[in-house]
């Protein structure tokens, strides 16, 4: 993508109305925009990394055998009369008329839709388990939307379903998930720390949130050192000891009683990324979503809900991965992978070269954001430290009489001097 040509409004200064440092970089490097409070326009540099984090949490669904669906945002009040929710959930949820003056609202999660699917569909156990997820946009109320695209009214979320016949198979997927999160997030670069959650009277240690780590989170949290020695991604991870490892937030945690000697302790801040949780049969019970069971009988199916903030994390990400000159993104999530500058756009032979740098690289399949505009140095490289993309190949009249270009590190702001090929080598590996 020529920049010149590319959709990128930034800004200056930083609205006196963003508190946060992601929010603030959110604007600044022309991310997004806002329509209303907490209602939000993802413009595409915005929208590339959404997609990208998106996307590996599909990957990691998929991998962790749930399939993809998509339920309506708009739903019947009905459906949620039937739960016994409607009345419950309160002012969060946005509830208007049709034009038959049948209530409506604007979903503010599917436990319910995708229950009555599952009522419709499934009717005997050899179809379990189950588990259903979307990436759908969510709306809710919220009372005070701040910090950017962290707490939004609309916001984009993974949420997943899980249906087993009984408790041991609703404890296998939960585990099951409890894995995925840690491989998504792991995967974005980031260690989630799972602390468990409160999840009422059922289900015991069965609700957990993940904190991932960032100096501005919503909440203090302390852990074991261990969970940053782990690796997430080993198929005989134990989780039942990952459970039991200490993480606590400040109002649970006790210095007098933490099991943890002190050298291994951790504290930093969290916000929280994903939720999951084990409900039994709170809502296949209310909307008679049963199988026939082994023997014969009606069984009420057993359920988990899995949530993972994905629009929230765009933000959680630039929260723990900036400097001051700007944004980092790791790797796996960034909206390209090389920016391109053309220090002397005006030099004819600098531009050949870039262009033809820029040609090689897209064929290698390297995506590329090629800074071509009759800009400063100055500007130009201010751009791309803002806008953070993992590495700046630079090319300038010095470099191009030399036979190399300049390669930066955004994240270690190490620069080394190589040839063209060797450049193209190192990045279509
Ligand atoms: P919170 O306590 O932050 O309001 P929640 O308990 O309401 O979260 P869930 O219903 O479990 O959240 O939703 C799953 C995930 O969706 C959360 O872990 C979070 O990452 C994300 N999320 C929830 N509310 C918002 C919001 N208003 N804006 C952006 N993301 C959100
Ligand atoms: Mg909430």
């Amino acid at each position: 993508m020529r920049l010149s040509a590319y959709f990128l409004p930034l800004l200056k200064e930083s609205p006196a109305d963003a508190q946060i440092v992601s929010h603030q970089l959110m604007l600044r490097a022309g991310m997004v925009r806002q329509l209303s409070a907490g209602i939000y326009s993802w413009l595409p540099l915005g929208h590339a990394v959404l997609r990208r984090v998106e996307q590996i949490v599909r990957e990691e669904m998929e991998r962790a055998g749930c399939q993809e669906i998509l339920m309506p945002s708009v739903q019947p009040a009905e459906l949620w009369q039937e739960s016994g929710r409607y009345e419950a959930y309160g002012k969060e949820m946005l509830r208007f008329l049709d034009r038959h003056e049948r209530p409506m609202l604007l979903g503010p999660t599917h436990e319910e839709v995708v229950t009555d699917i599952f009522r419709r569909c499934i009717r005997s156990y050899r179809d379990l388990p189950q588990n259903l997820y979307q990436i759908q946009w969510k709306f809710r109320d919220e009372i005070r939307p701040r910090f950017g695209v962290m707490r939004g009214r609309e916001f984009l979320m993974k949420d997943n379903y899980s249906f087993d016949l009984d408790f041991e198979g609703a404890k296998r997927s939960y585990d099951n998930m409890f894995q995925a999160y840690l491989r998504t997030f792991k995967r974005m670069g980031l260690t989630a720390i799972p602390m468990r959650a409160d999840s009422g009277a059922i289900g015991g240690d069965m609700s957990h949130e993940f904190q991932i780590l960032a100096p501005t989170g919503e909440s203090e949290v302390f852990f074991d050192a261990a969970f940053e020695e782990i690796d997430f991604f080993a198929d005989d991870l134990d989780i039942e000891r990952l459970k039991e490892l200490y993480a606590a937030t400040d109002e649970q945690h006790d210095p007098s009683a933490c099991p943890v000697p002190a050298e291994r302790l951790r504290h930093g801040r969290g916000i929280e990324v994903g939720h999951i949780f084990y409900f039994g049969t709170k809502y296949s019970k209310a909307l008679g979503a049963t199988v026939t069971g082994p023997d014969g009988d009606d069984v009420i199916v057993e359920m988990g809900s899995y949530g993972i903030g994905v629009s929230r994390l765009v933000g959680a990400l630039i929260e723990a991965n900036h400097d001051d000159k700007g944004i980092i993104w790791p790797e796996s999530v960034a909206p390209f992978r090389v920016g391109l500058i053309n220090l002397r756009a005006s030099d004819e032979t600098c531009t050949a070269m870039t262009s033809d740098l820029d040609a090689k690289l897209r064929r290698a399949g390297v995506s590329t954001l090629y800074d071509d505009r009759n800009e400063s140095p100055g500007v130009k490289f201010a751009t791309m430290e803002l806008i953070g993309l993992p590495y700046q190949v630079i090319v300038g009249p010095r470099g191009v009489k030399a036979g190399v270009v300049e390669v930066k590190d955004r994240r270690t702001g190490e620069t080394v001097e190589m040839s063209p090929d060797a450049m193209l080598d190192r990045f279509a590996r």
